[in-house]
Formats: structure tokens, sequence, C-alpha cells
């Protein structure tokens, strides 16, 4: 979904308003995007209508270019859709609190039930897990085992009836000081009234605080058409979206708060027993945008930026100008929008050339004494810095030979690096985008 976007944005650089047709054009592609990324029809249609009653008749804002405009609005209205308060288990006054865990075969539930468990008990709480799942073979054991690697008790009672199961873990919490109950049921290949029955069951039985469907985002429309049927069934309180690592597309975080009104409270990123996230819906809309943090970049650019002095920047990076005296000028701006090395992270494509340029942050009073040692020539062409040179700097600095050039050859891969994004679409980014 990413690339696709990206595709899409790129095109609307370099025009000098938000026209609509520009517009037009850029949503019927965003809404084939997130077609292919098997968004929901409906909720499709529904948001390229809000953002390009948004984007059309729009100010460009003065320091965004139009695409960064658009990418911006599409950003905050994915926001919308995904939003919702998240991440917390409503913790209930009189413990034990009870949580249900259900889902299809597969989408996750034993792992998230140990995650979740492992997740509460790093939070000062005293979890017990509770094995329902018991049809599938080896489901208690793997939910025992997975109890002893994050050292939480689990309740079994082998192949009772889960609702007495259920019902009997609540007694043990209360006699044993567990002060959350997660209770793991059985799933099936596909929904069917035999599972529902059992669920509801169960619900009667334990009066859960949180019911929490577990569906695997790799199933895209089909994870939502999921979380319909069991809400309408059952009431859901949230959403557990699994297997967040391998799905690429997205598609099922866009659609099922906005097709069933449950919100997402955890993402599930890989196997292990750390792997799980509050859901945070602005992350999520960017990383669906495919662009590292633009926006925080374009937001704090605007924030801080000196934008007269970004111009002048711009110039001096398409002559091939820039010389240490601007390094130390760029370093002085780039220090009230955060650490340097986080801030070109966020540009696009720049994240990977980075690992070579790494610019300590304490190093920067270092970094100024140096160049603050060098003649005006030598900050102008640092080639002329040799040996004895570099003895000079090194000693009218405090610092060492090896400091010296080492910041030289920071510099002159820094430099080698900005002639590269030193085209106007890069450098807008910095406020010098719209000319
Ligand atoms: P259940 O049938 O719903 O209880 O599903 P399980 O918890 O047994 O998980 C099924 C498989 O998916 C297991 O192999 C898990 O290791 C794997 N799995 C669960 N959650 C995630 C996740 O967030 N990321 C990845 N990559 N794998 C996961
Ligand atoms: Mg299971």
């Amino acid at each position: 979904l990413s690339e696709k976007l990206q595709e899409t944005f790129k095109r609307l650089k370099g025009k000098g308003k938000l026209k609509e047709e520009d517009v037009n054009e850029a949503m019927r592609e965003v809404r084939v995007a997130l077609l292919e990324a098997d968004v929901n029809f409906k909720v499709v249609k529904d948001f390229v209508a809000k953002v390009k009653e948004r984007c059309i008749g729009q100010e460009v804002l003065e320091s965004l270019s139009p695409a960064q405009q658009v990418i911006k609005i599409v950003h905050e209205e994915m926001i919308e859709l995904m939003g919702g308060a998240s991440g917390k288990i409503l913790i209930a006054s009189k413990p034990p609190t009870v949580i249900l865990l259900l889902g299809l075969q597969g989408a996750g539930k034993t792992t998230h039930a140990a995650k979740l468990a492992n997740m509460l008990k790093k939070q000062g709480k005293h979890p017990l897990l509770v094995a329902c799942d018991i049809y599938r073979p080896a489901a208690i054991k793997q939910l025992q085992v997975l109890g002893e690697q994050i050292k939480v008790p689990v309740f079994s009672m082998g192949h009772e009836d889960p609702t007495k199961i259920a019902q009997a873990s609540i007694v043990h919490a209360n006699q044993n000081g567990q002060d959350v109950v997660i209770i793991d049921t059985a799933g099936r290949l596909h929904i069917n009234e035999e599972l529902m029955t059992e669920l509801r069951e169960i619900k009667s039985a334990v009066k859960p605080h949180e019911i929490l469907l577990v569906v695997d985002a790799m199933t895209g429309q089909d994870a939502v058409n999921v979380a319909q049927s069991f809400h309408s069934e059952l009431g859901l309180d949230g959403v557990i979206l699994t297997k967040l690592d391998g799905d690429t597309r997205g598609g099922g975080a866009l659609s099922i708060k906005a097709v069933t009104g449950c919100t997402i409270k955890f993402v599930g990123i890989g196997e292990k027993m750390d792997a799980i996230e509050a859901f945070h819906p602005d992350r999520m809309a960017s990383r669906i945008l495919g662009m590292g943090d633009v926006l925080t970049l374009i937001e704090k650019a605007q924030e801080s930026f000196d934008q007269k002095k970004a111009k002048e920047m711009e110039e001096k990076l398409r002559k091939h100008e820039f010389t240490l005296d601007d390094f130390l000028d760029q370093m002085q701006q780039m220090k009230k929008m955060g650490p340097l090395s986080s801030i070109l992270e966020m540009i696009p494509g720049v994240g990977k050339q980075l690992k070579d340029v790494q610019i300590d942050e304490k190093d920067t009073a270092r970094v100024e004494a140096i160049i603050r040692s060098m003649t005006k020539e030598e900050r102008r062409k640092p080639v002329i810095i040799k040996d004895s040179r570099k003895k000079r700097i090194a000693k009218g600095s405090g610092t060492s030979v090896q400091d010296v050039g080492r910041l030289i050859k920071q510099f002159e891969q820094m430099q080698k690096m900005m002639k590269q994004f030193s085209n106007p679409g890069a450098m807008g980014m910095f406020g010098g985008g719209k000319k």
C-alpha cells in the first residue's frame, strides 16, 4: 500500500497550488491503492470523499508543498478512521479483572493471552492464565509452556466443560490473590453456532470486564467480517490485531474501527512474548503512508526551522557551496528540532544511508570547538586540512587529531548525502518547497 501511495504523492510534487483536478486525480489513485490493500469498499468511498472535500478549497500552507499538504490531510483522516482510546485494559474496581479472549483458530489467542499476561505482570499485576481450549490437542500444553516462560501460573482442568473451567478459575484467582484472569478459549476454522453458543455461555458465567477479539491482520477484509460477526453476537470491548509484522497492506487496521465501531486496543508484532504494543493510530497511519515520520518532520520543520535560513541553505546545497560553517550553522538550527540523526531518519530514503554518518549529540560541543578552531579557508575547503593543520586544530579546540579527522570525514559524507538530496523535492521538507 505504501509504495502505491508514495507513487501517487510523488506525482503531486512541484505543483504550485492544490487544484481540483490534481486532487481528483490523486484521490482516484488513493482509492485504487486502498482497495488493492483490501480496505473495505464503503470505508474507501467515505474516506476518499472526506479527504477530497478537505483538500479542495484548502489554502496551501506556506511551508508545505502541495504533496505534503495532501499527505497531511490523508494522514489526519486515517488517524480519525482508526482512532479512539487504545492500549488500556479496563481494570475492575473489585478484582479479579476478567479478560476473555476469543477468535478463530490460529488467530493468535493463546500467544496473546500470554503476551497480555506478561505485559500486565510487568505493570505490577498478578495475572492467571486459564486454559479453556479443550479441543485442540496440545492447546493446554501450549499455554502451560508459555506460562512457564513468563512465570505466570496457568489454570487448567483438562477437558472439562469450558464454562466450568472458567468459573472455577475465578474462584481459584480469588483464593490465590490473582487480580487479573485471562481466559484463552478455543477457536474454529470458521464462525459457527457451536462456537458462539460456547462463548456466550462462558460470557454469561464469568461476566468478563473485557471481551477482546483476536484477529489476524494478514487476513485483511476477512478480519473485518470476523470482527463484525463476533461483535454482533457477543459485543466486543476491543480488538487485538495480530501478525502485523507480516501484514504489509494494512487494510484490516484501516477498516475494523470504521466498519464495526470496535477500537483496536493492541497489536501483535511477532511471536515473542514482548511482541505486543498498544495500538497507535498515528503510527499506523504513518506506516501505511510508508513515509517514515514525514509528518512529524513537517510539523517540526514548521515549528522551528528558520525559513529564510532554509532557503539560503537550499541554494548553497544546490550550488554545492555547503561549507563547514554552514554545517555548524545547520547544527545550531537542528538543535532546536531534536537529534540530528532522528531528523535525517525521517526523510524517506535517507534512513539507511545514515548509519555511516552517526553524529552523536554529545559531540556537538566538540564539533563546534573544532570548527571554530579552523580558519575561514579551512572551513570552506576542508580538503586542505592535512596532518599539520589537523594537529593545530586539535590543539586549538582541546581535542585529538582523530577527532578532527573524524569530523572532516563525517562532514564529507554528509556533503555527499546532501548532494543526493539537494533536489527541490527533498529540500522542500525544510520549508523551501514552495517557490
Ligand atoms: P490460536 O489458535 O488463536 O490460539 O493461535 P496461536 O496463539 O496458537 O497462534 C498461532 C500461530 O501464530 C503461532 O505459531 C504463533 O506463534 C503465531 N503468532 C501469533 N501471534 C503472532 C504475531 O503477532 N506475529 C507473528 N509473526 N506470529 C504470531
Ligand atoms: Mg489457542
